[in-house]
């Protein structure tokens, strides 16, 4: 028997009612996905994709047009409470209570739940996110990181096996986005299922196993991370020349080519057809001296160019 998923969407549809009655803007348009237990997985996409709308429903805080959602194997609406209890979320906006110390904030949080005073974790929490020190400071007086940081213990208060982040490093700075990484990698080494959404391209690539991309309310691709990147067949070589290019350079086997300044050359080709010292035997055979040679690989950001076409 295969392991079920943590999380499985099947068909999510939600249209926000519009202020004065009309149409209303469908934010989901049938979302189908599965998340697989015990990976980190990315759910990437531009800015009003839908991402938020889609956790937002998971976290019982929208309600959804259409379709379904299980959490770890409990229907969202049949099962409300276990479905609730197998997640934590970490919301896109920072709200706290700024005269509650960090210790309160999880106390009440686990009171929240109904965890027995023997049971609760909030000492250990405030160590897992580094915050121990800071246990009886006013939650107005923490720096932004401290604050997401208490975000991500709060959302683990009643050990759930599956943690969302939404946007959790947006508009953070370089250290900060660092220690959430190494915060969530934790976690996840620890057992927990991560799912986060966010719009970095390159934090989906370096911290996620599978990634689905979201577009417009749709699932454009759902995948692990090394095969999204390996759809992206395309490699560039850009070439620099010694004398000023009076035509274009044109080949049957290449993608696509492109000046860059007078001496410039760009061209794209399928790494899948040909080679890099092939492109540059072509362009010598053309009556060019190639002078200086740089290849770039496709990444995240190019199969995603290609897939939204963007
Ligand atoms: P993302 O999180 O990917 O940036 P959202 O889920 O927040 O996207 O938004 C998806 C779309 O739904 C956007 O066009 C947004 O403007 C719209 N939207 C989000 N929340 C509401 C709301 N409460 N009422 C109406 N439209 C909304
Ligand atoms: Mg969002």
């Amino acid at each position: 028997m295969s392991t079920p998923p943590a999380i499985r969407i099947d068909n999510l549809v939600k249209r926000y009612a519009a202020p004065d009655g009309g149409e209303g803007k469908l934010a989901l348009n049938g979302v189908s996905f599965d998340v697989p237990q015990g990976g980190i997985f990315g759910l990437l996409g531009p800015n009003g994709a839908g991402k938020s709308t889609l956790i937002n429903i998971l976290a019982g805080l929208v309600t959804k047009t259409a379709g379904s959602a299980e959490i770890w194997g409990f229907d969202i609406d049949e099962q409300r409470r276990n479905a609730k209890r197998a997640i934590g979320i970490v919301p896109q906006e920072i709200v706290f209570d700024p005269f509650f110390t960090p210790y309160e904030v999880l106390e009440n949080q686990a009171g929240f739940y109904g965890i027995a005073k023997h049971l609760r974790r909030s000492e250990e929490l405030l160590q897992a996110v580094r915050l121990a020190d800071k246990r009886d400071a006013y939650a107005r007086t923490l720096s932004g990181g401290m604050k997401r940081r208490l975000l991500v213990a709060k959302a683990m208060v009643h050990t759930p096996p599956i943690l969302i982040l939404d946007e959790p490093t947006a508009g953070v700075d370089v250290e900060l986005r660092r220690q959430l990484w190494e915060l969530v990698t934790a976690l996840n080494d620890d057992g927990v299922t991560v799912v986060l959404t966010t719009h970095y391209l390159e934090e989906a690539e370096q911290l996620c196993d599978r990634i689905a991309i979201i577009n417009h309310g749709e699932c454009i691709a759902n995948k692990p991370t090394r095969e999204l990147v390996d759809m992206a067949r395309e490699k560039i070589v850009a070439v620099t020349v010694d004398t000023d290019l009076a035509k274009i350079p044109q080949h049957d086997a290449f993608t696509k080519v492109e000046m860059a300044g007078d001496r410039g050359v760009e061209v794209t080709y399928n790494k899948d057809q040909l080679t890099a010292g092939q492109v540059l035997a072509i362009l010598q055979e053309q009556g060019l001296t190639v002078q200086d040679v740089t290849t770039r690989e496709a990444d995240l950001e190019d199969v995603f160019v290609q897939l939204t076409g963007a």
